[in-house]
């Protein structure tokens, strides 16, 4: 059962802002991730906002500079069949792709997604954790086969977005609207680490709102993603990779490398990218990508098959990339 609360749906993001701000108020955009925490009491809300009646923040469109901006109510589907993303940012819409299942990807917006609550099943469920300003990390000495080996402590979370990583490898931003001004942030300083804050997955003050994504031009990036789960059907990434890069000839001349299923945070790995940046993606650079974007590890218990996961399917992408 839900516990009671006000819906309001602003007409306008200035409205919704300043509802937003007031204590116990709550943003709702597809409901798909927020319906789910408010029905299982991960956590109580008194107002609903819906900015759902804002079409202003729904849509793609390209920019002056041959970027696109993407509306924060766009949907998942939409990202991932838009022909702007498919062919430019085609990490993207293999990312898109990958979210949760047909209904929710229809249903669920871009803003939602990266903005979405963790997975956590302790913090999901039962459980008065860190995150919800209880004294302690259950998964610790817990069931801890899903949960994060880079970034962890004292909260081991995993970042659930799909998109995220993806839309960090290309250099994304967010644009931010706020009860009195706007501000712009880049999508890799978006996120928050537990060892700096547990109760907050991201730098948004109350009565933000994230309006549009902007992704700059990216003419000649190479990009995929990749996904390692569980089960066929909908689920989590156990380990992802989104990789984004250019080659000068034969051998790498920039590159971002994002992994998913790893950390908190969409997680940057610069010892990969370093040590594919002037090489030609053959057996053995892979494997010393692979081996080098796994040196910072730390498994808890139940986790440590992620690392020789992370290590195949990081050396099966850049072989694919440069064939690609
Ligand atoms: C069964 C299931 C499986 C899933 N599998 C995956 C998966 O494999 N990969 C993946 O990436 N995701 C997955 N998801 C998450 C899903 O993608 C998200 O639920 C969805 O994208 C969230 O969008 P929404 O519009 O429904 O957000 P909502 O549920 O409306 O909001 C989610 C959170 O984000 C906040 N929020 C929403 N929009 C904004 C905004 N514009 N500005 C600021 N805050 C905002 C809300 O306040 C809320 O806290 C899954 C979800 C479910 C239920």
């Amino acid at each position: 059962m839900l516990t009671n609360f006000s819906y309001m749906r602003p007409k306008t993001l200035k409205e919704a802002s300043k509802q937003l701000a007031v204590n116990g108020a709550h943003l709702h955009a597809g409901g798909t991730d927020l319906l789910g925490c408010l029905r299982d009491h991960v956590f109580e809300i008194d107002k609903m906002i819906s900015i759902t009646g804002l079409k202003e923040l729904k849509g793609i469109k390209k920019t002056a500079e041959g970027g696109i901006r993407i509306g924060a109510l766009t949907t998942v589907s939409e990202v991932s069949e838009n022909p702007a993303v498919r062919s430019q940012y085609w990490a993207l819409a293999q990312a898109a792709r990958e979210v949760a299942s047909p209904q929710l990807r229809n249903q669920g917006t871009i803003g939602g997604n990266l903005c979405q609550k963790p997975r956590c099943w302790y913090y999901r469920g039962d459980f008065h954790c860190l995150r919800k300003g209880g004294e302690q990390c259950f998964a610790i000495a817990g069931e801890n086969q899903y949960h994060c080996i880079f970034g962890g402590g004292p909260c081991f979370i995993v970042h659930p977005s799909d998109t995220a990583p993806a839309l960090v490898a290309f250099d994304a931003s967010v644009r931010i609207a706020g009860p009195k001004e706007s501000r712009t942030v880049a999508l890799e300083k978006f996120y928050i680490l537990p060892n700096v804050d547990t109760l907050r997955e991201t730098v948004l003050e109350p009565g933000e709102i994230v309006t549009e994504i902007l992704l700059p031009p990216a003419q000649g990036v190479k990009s995929s993603y990749r996904k390692v789960r569980a089960r066929a059907s909908w689920d989590f990434a156990l380990a992802g990779l989104a990789l984004a890069v250019k080659f000068n000839g034969d051998a790498v001349d920039s590159a971002r490398a994002m992994l998913s299923g790893a950390a908190p945070i969409p997680w940057r790995s610069r010892e990969l990218e370093n040590s594919i940046i002037g090489h030609r993606l053959d057996e053995a650079t892979a494997a010393k990508a692979a081996e080098a974007a796994m040196m910072g590890a730390r498994s808890l218990k139940q986790n440590d098959y992620k690392i020789p996961l992370f290590r195949g399917m990081i050396e099966e992408e850049l072989l694919a990339a440069q064939k690609a």
